[in-house]
């Protein structure tokens, strides 16, 4: 008797190693076909980025080949995931469909719709927790709740991680799967198959639309062997004195490369948050100084960054909509059109902001020390509502993620639930400080390298100099104040 046949349905986890919803199925049945499904409404968000698009076509080629290395197909499906899941599980005649759960709202609700379609229908549905090391509903606090501060979740969610070393241990990918073969399906299932909505092969970003002109600028590389490439460069270079053995104080300097450019792959699930996490106490093992291992760990605490603000959007889907603190609701921001617009475009006029906007735009991705710069810049000198510059990270960032960007957003604002009540950054300072030598602001932006280190950072650049480039439109210390005395007449709450 043929084997029982499952469908397993790939969302954020475009990756056929450590899947542990595809583990799951493959230990059950080596007649597994994957699917994924180009979601129109996902397709069609006015926020999508085309740096994303292009992320996810690129993975999908190379899943698809996996797959077929792995002896079955991947099925790429355009449409309503609600109709298409249900339709190519009768097509292929799959009694169980399995998949990785997922934090969002959205990708919530359409997981209850489908799970409903499959059910009705009497197909049988697996779910668990892939894209977390510790999942949101495995840690709360003492008193059961879900935490809002990051400092007791980190310790919490350490012990936890700590503890369970063996249960994390990456597990390989499925070989020896069995294809479906199109021409033997039953006679009812023959007529469903030739009416899916199959596409030959993984599109291209341009064939979905979207065109991105910033793949070779963007640190963050598609498929799973590149992220895997991309973290044992980071980590075992570790060892030796490289990335992640100098992570701390590296990660703090945009001109260099002292982070793991991993987000996108993380976010797509291209690469797991157990094989980011093995990678870490592997580079533990070997490392020979205390600034090393000092290093791993805080590396260590922004893959829990991540998981916290997971489990925050999670348990508090409404952060989603807005401000936590309800007093940020009636703040009166100025939103004027044109300075966004000129903070959009990296033309303000401070040199570091707009080398990080340009970074932005031209690459799809921007150093974390920038993205709290300008969001702070936009925020607290601007006095633009936080949601502008969530929705114009959301539509540039390769690695855009709605509750990492959401909880940046409100942490920079000091709209979330970061207990500290008002964070400003001096834009000059920070600059100082972190690209003390201009590298960063001179590689972003070109027709300012001539112009003395000193003021690009201290951005008094003289009339002649600038040829073209703006003039501050606002003044930090003018705004700062400004910001604060409108912070001040907040209510408290
Ligand atoms: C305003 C703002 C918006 C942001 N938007 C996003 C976003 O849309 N998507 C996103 O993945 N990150 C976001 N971040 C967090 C952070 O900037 C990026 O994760 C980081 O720059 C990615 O670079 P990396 O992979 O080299 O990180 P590394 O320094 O190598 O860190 C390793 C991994 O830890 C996670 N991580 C690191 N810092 C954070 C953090 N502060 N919050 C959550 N996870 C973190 C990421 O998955 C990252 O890949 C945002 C931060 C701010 C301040």
């Amino acid at each position: 008797m043929a084997p029982e046949r499952w469908l397993f349905w790939h969302r954020r986890d475009l990756r056929l190693a450590d899947n542990l919803g595809l583990a799951a199925a493959a230990a059950a049945t080596p007649a597994v076909t994957g699917v994924f499904v180009l979601d129109a409404a996902i397709l069609s968000d006015p926020l999508m980025a085309p740096a994303r698009v292009w992320f996810l076509c690129q993975s999908l080629r190379e899943l698809a080949d996996r797959w077929r290395a792995a002896g079955s197909r991947l099925l790429i499906l355009r449409g309503e995931p609600a109709d298409l899941i249900p339709r190519a599980a009768r097509a292929v005649g799959a009694s169980v469909v399995a998949w990785n759960r997922e934090v969002e709202p959205y990708g919530r609700e359409r997981d209850r719709q489908v799970a409903a379609a499959l059910r009705s229908q009497g197909s049988r549905v697996l779910v668990d927790w892939d894209q977390l090391l510790v999942d949101p509903e495995a840690i709360s606090t003492g008193a059961g709740e879900p935490y809002r501060v990051y400092g007791p979740f980190l310790r919490n969610w350490r012990g936890q991680v700590e503890g369970r070393a063996d249960s994390l241990e990456p597990v390989d990918a499925p070989t020896g799967l069995l294809d479906l073969d199109p021409a033997a399906l039953p006679a009812e299932s023959a007529p469903l198959w030739a009416a899916l909505p199959r596409l030959e092969a993984p599109p291209t970003a341009e064939e979905l639309g979207f065109r991105f002109a910033g793949a070779d600028l963007c640190p963050c590389r598609p498929g799973e062997a590149a992220a895997l490439a991309q973290l044992q460069a980071f980590a075992d270079g570790g060892v030796n004195g490289g990335p992640l053995a100098a992570y701390e104080p590296g990660r703090n300097f945009p001109g260099e490369a002292g982070t793991s450019g991993l987000s996108a792959a993380l976010s797509f699930g291209s690469l797991s948050p157990r094989q980011a996490w093995a990678a870490a106490q592997g580079a533990r093992a070997l490392a020979r100084s205390e600034e090393a291992l000092g290093s791993i760990g805080v590396w260590e605490q922004e893959l829990a960054w991540r998981e916290f603000y997971q489990q925050a959007l999670f348990h508090f889907p409404e952060l989603a909509d807005g401000p936590y603190r309800s007093p940020w609701r009636h703040f009166p921001w100025d939103n004027d059109p044109a300075r966004f617009q000129a903070w959009c475009q990296g033309l303000t006029g401070l040199p570091i902001i707009d080398a990080a906007m340009r970074q932005l735009n031209e690459s799809g991705w921007m150093h974390n020390r920038c993205r709290m710069v300008v969001a702070s810049f936009l925020v607290k000198d601007l006095i633009v509502d936080w949601r502008w510059g969530e929705r114009a990270f959301m539509e540039r960032l390769v690695d855009g993620d709605l509750a990492a960007n959401n909880g940046g957003w409100q942490w920079s604002a000091s709209s979330g639930m970061d207990p500290k009540p008002l964070r400003i950054f001096n834009p000059f300072t920070q600059a100082a400080r972190f690209d003390p030598e201009a590298t960063y602001i001179r590689r972003w932006l070109p027709e300012l390298a001539h112009v003395a280190t000193a003021d690009l950072i201290s951005g008094e650049i003289a009339p002649l100099e600038r040829r073209g480039y703006p003039a501050p439109i606002v003044s930090h210390k003018v705004q700062q104040a400004r910001f604060k005395a409108l912070h001040a007449a907040l209510p408290r709450g």
